[in-house]
């Protein structure tokens, strides 16, 4: 069996990675979110969860119970994209946050505590105080990504919120350069392309005009 195309990481922001979840890379269409399976490996690829809380979720998973979680994080993922594309291009404002509830719905759900855990050795104190989650449902897994979306609402200005020019990109990013002129969600996919199509049109430019 082929291995399945990594997720894309490139939004620098991982609320907007989860809406590139599903992206045309090449030529076909590839939704990552497609089965349980697919959202399990996307979160491991996020380092949203740990690897061994996705083991422990798998095994104790009764059968179609994560299939149902996939289809539910895609529901999520299409509220959150009509959201993010009503709202970019300019900075949120107080009268938004109506529009969020669902948001702050999964976010209640969380079941956050603080530990104390050891230091590895060489560390100069013996222990540190670590934030812990406690998995006890499969649905806890979309806590870290409703977290990821509420850190893009947050943290990022909506203003450089930006979808990629590549005419046939559905590909969202923000906008972390120095001049505010990121255009692509990579250099190696579209902005190449746009290169090279810009390029073929100065040569037909440049034919026709003999
Ligand atoms: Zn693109």
């Amino acid at each position: 069996m082929s291995q399945p195309t990594p997720a894309l990481f490139l939004a620098d922001s991982r609320g907007l990675d989860f809406l590139n979840s599903v992206a045309t890379p090449v030529d076909t269409p590839i939704d990552w979110l497609e089965d349980g399976d697919g959202l399990l490996r996307w979160l491991r690829q996020a380092e949203l969860v740990p690897d061994s809380v996705l083991r422990a979720v798998r095994e104790r998973a009764i059968p179609g119970e994560i299939d149902g979680l996939a289809a539910q994080a895609r529901a999520l993922r299409d509220w959150f994209r009509a959201f993010v594309s009503t709202h970019m291009g300019r900075s949120l404002r107080k009268a938004d946050l109506g529009a969020l509830e669902p948001l702050n719905e999964l976010l209640r759900r969380d079941q956050n505590h603080h530990e104390i855990v050891a230091q590895p050795p060489g560390e100069p104190s013996a222990f540190t105080l670590t934030q812990m989650r406690r998995w006890n449902a499969p649905d806890a897994l979309l806590v870290p990504v409703a977290e990821a979306m509420a850190r893009l609402v947050c943290d990022e200005d909506f203003a450089q919120v930006k979808a990629c020019q590549g005419p046939a990109c559905t590909l969202l990013f923000v906008d972390h350069t120095r001049g505010r002129a990121r255009r692509w969600c990579s250099m190696a996919q579209c902005g190449n392309r746009a290169k090279q199509a810009a390029h073929r049109q100065r040569r037909k430019e440049a034919a026709d005009s003999e």
